[in-house]
């Protein structure tokens, strides 16, 4: 544990150097494993405070991409602080909210496991909840459901636990939605495809999937008076 904490130290001591060199001026870096902010830095008496997320030490280039940025707010700098935190995504604690399957009307686990067994293969590993209802998020969010790959979660929007909402659309949500945790977002040409053919491929063996999508389509100013979409 000790060589562990000196071995952070020294990585954390030649970044500040790294960057005390390119900004011309006294450093102090502060380290922390925030969830939200993964960088913010100001220019006071003198010095500069840096805070940034403990992802960043592992690569000394983003010392240089960094450093520059806050010198030149320049773009391309940004863009690449960017792709780093899009890449190391992962490294970010994902803190598991409550989860709550049983819903008034439906039970998301018992949905998830009727269709993980019978078109699936058993293969879908993913936690499944309902999500918050009286947060306004949830609806400002007008996502009918999502999948976080750092947390393998499924949630799923509160406004379709309603009597009105036949079961089959529920499911064609959640099936959406555990596809997703079996096929990775594909890269194609700098471009993210989040539904690649394969993914439409696999969605596909849901025997109710076109019923459904026509019923939402039908009824979604009821379910939100608003659209929404699924991601
Ligand atoms: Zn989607």
């Amino acid at each position: 544990m000790a060589g562990r904490m000196k071995i952070a130290e020294a990585r954390t001591e030649a970044f500040r150097g790294l960057l005390a060199r390119l900004l011309k001026e006294k450093v102090e870096l502060v380290i922390h494993d925030n969830t939200h902010v993964f960088m913010n830095a100001y220019f006071r008496k003198k010095r500069w405070v840096i805070r940034l997320h403990w992802m960043f030490l592992k690569s000394p280039a983003m010392a240089r991409q960094i450093g520059s940025y806050l010198l030149t707010r320049n773009k391309e700098n940004s863009k690449a602080i960017d792709r780093y935190i899009e890449n190391h995504w992962h490294w970010v604690r994902h803190p598991m909210p409550p989860l709550q399957h049983r819903g008034r009307h439906y039970d998301l686990k018992k949905i998830r496991n009727d269709l993980n067994r019978r078109y699936l293969g058993g293969r879908i590993t993913a936690q499944i909840t309902w999500g918050p209802k009286n947060s306004r998020r949830a609806y400002e969010q007008m996502q009918m459901g999502s999948y976080s790959t750092s947390r393998n979660l499924i949630i799923i929007h509160p406004g379709l636990d309603q009597k009105f909402v036949p079961r089959y659309v529920v499911a064609a949500t959640v099936f959406h939605e555990m596809c997703h945790a079996l096929v990775p977002v594909k890269e194609k040409g700098g471009r993210k495809q989040i539904h690649p053919l394969s993914f439409r491929k696999l969605e596909a063996r849901y025997p109710s999937l076109d019923k459904a999508k026509k019923w939402e389509e039908a009824h979604f100013t009821k379910l939100l008076r608003r659209p929404f979409t699924s991601c």
